[in-house]
């Protein structure tokens, strides 16, 4: 379902199609595409949004015993967002190395382990979910991109 959510507006991979699906008790609790561009709001990821829609849809500030599965692995602002909401799971489809080094913030440290690490003891996080599939998304780790294309969205 977050493959159909990040393809919801065009699947041009210049855009960083990321799609985030929150659910809780087997229902889907939001569903929401990244919307930095259009808002526009350098904080409108994809995750940040659902947690946004999620919290407002079921009125609390808490997202315990949810899941957040992503298209790719949450940035560090998402990883955070995860943590100060809540969230029990975090699940996402391409990791670091499938995908180009444009749409990570970080050079040299993996934000999302450090994060999990720094913060919680109780927050699962899973990666390689439909790995492949969800590589397709964006452009691939070797991709020769000039650097107008590159940005991180
Ligand atoms: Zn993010």
């Amino acid at each position: 379902m977050a493959i159909e959510v990040a393809h919801s507006k065009g699947s041009d991979p210049s855009t960083s199609p990321l799609g985030c699906v929150i659910v809780l008790e087997g229902k889907v609790i939001a569903a929401e595409r990244n919307q930095t561009q259009e808002l526009p709001d350098a904080t409108a990821h994809a995750e940040m949004m659902a947690i946004r829609r999620a919290c407002e849809g079921i009125g609390e500030l808490e997202l315990r015993g949810a899941t957040l599965y992503s298209t790719l692995q949450p940035c560090g602002m998402c990883t955070m967002a995860s943590i100060w909401s809540k969230v029990g799971r975090v699940v996402y489809g391409a990791g670091r190395a499938d995908v180009h080094p444009m749409y990570f913030e970080a050079k040299h440290v993996d934000t999302l382990s450090f994060i999990g690490d720094a913060y919680r003891d109780d927050i699962e996080i899973e990666g390689g979910c439909l790995r492949e599939e969800c590589a397709e998304l964006y452009y691939g780790p070797d991709a020769d991109l000039p650097e107008e294309e590159q940005a991180n969205l």
